[in-house]
């Protein structure tokens, strides 16, 4: 039980790698709210949950993650509702793939909002709670496209290298309080993304891979549960790449 009386926020957490964290902090002993883009997916994740484990200590909520005030009103119900929050996963991303030639600069800011803006949003509205309660741990999803970036849909890596500063930023800026910021970079890992694409696909994936395959959600969450808990009481600002050894 390496998060037992922790309280955590998963954002995007109704599925993917998010869904795998949420149910790797509730079987480590943790309270867990996780935040969704809708209402209807968020009840889905949840039965999903309770079907699974009766007794999990779980909320849903659905934030606009692009609205800060919306954001900071969904903190404080979880902080009223578990007394505290100790981990915060700002996990939720979208991918992008346009060529820099038929960009549509509308789609590129709104990247940049959800995979950015929110996790800034978020760290603004948790890091006071964090502050008063003498201490707390936030992991950002990065990716490996924040090392090598892509051949197409720049706002992607170029979101991820924002994570990345955010993450070292913060870590820096955040230190004092007791508040430890670290980032994990997956490769590409089985979601429904990667589940859509067609098998001799990812055979040709996997075989550039060093580890031979892509990676399961489950293997990233491991990493955001070492980063959450006490075992990384003296790591922050560090980048953790969870991808195999990929060399793009
Ligand atoms: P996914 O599409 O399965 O899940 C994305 C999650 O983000 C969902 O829970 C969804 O509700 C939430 N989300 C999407 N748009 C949202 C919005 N506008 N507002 C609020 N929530 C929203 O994706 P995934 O593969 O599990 O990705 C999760 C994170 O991991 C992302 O940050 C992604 O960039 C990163 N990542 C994924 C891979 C991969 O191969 N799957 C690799 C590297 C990094």
């Amino acid at each position: 039980m390496m998060l037992k009386n922790k309280v955590a926020i998963v954002t995007g957490g109704t599925r993917g790698i998010g869904l795998a964290v949420v149910k790797a902090f509730l079987a480590e002993g943790a309270s867990v709210a996780l935040f969704g883009s809708r209402p209807e997916t968020v009840t889905k994740a949840l039965e999903a949950i309770k079907a699974e484990n009766p007794s999990a200590s779980v909320m849903g909520l659905s934030p606009d993650l692009s609205d800060y005030a919306s954001i900071e009103a969904a903190m404080k119900e979880v902080h009223s509702h578990f007394g505290k929050i100790d981990i915060l996963a700002n996990n939720a991303g979208v991918s992008a793939r346009e060529s820099i030639y038929d960009y549509d600069p509308a789609a590129f800011q709104s990247v940049m909002d959800l995979n950015v803006n929110s996790v800034f949003y978020c760290v603004k509205a948790v890091a006071p709670f964090m502050k008063e309660q003498g201490g707390g741990a936030i992991i950002n999803t990065s990716s490996m496209v924040s090392l090598y970036g892509q051949p197409s849909g720049c706002s992607y890596p170029a979101s991820k290298f924002a994570v990345n500063g955010l993450t070292k930023s913060l870590a820096r800026e955040l230190g004092k309080d007791n508040i430890r910021v670290n980032a994990v970079l997956p490769g590409v890992t089985r979601t429904d993304m990667v589940a859509a694409l067609p098998t001799e696909m990812v055979e040709r994936i996997s075989a550039t891979i060093p580890l031979g395959r892509v990676g399961e959600p489950e293997e990233v969450a491991n990493a955001f549960v070492f980063l959450a808990s006490d075992k990384a009481s003296y790591i922050t600002g560090a980048l953790l790449s969870v991808d195999g050894a990929t060399q793009v």
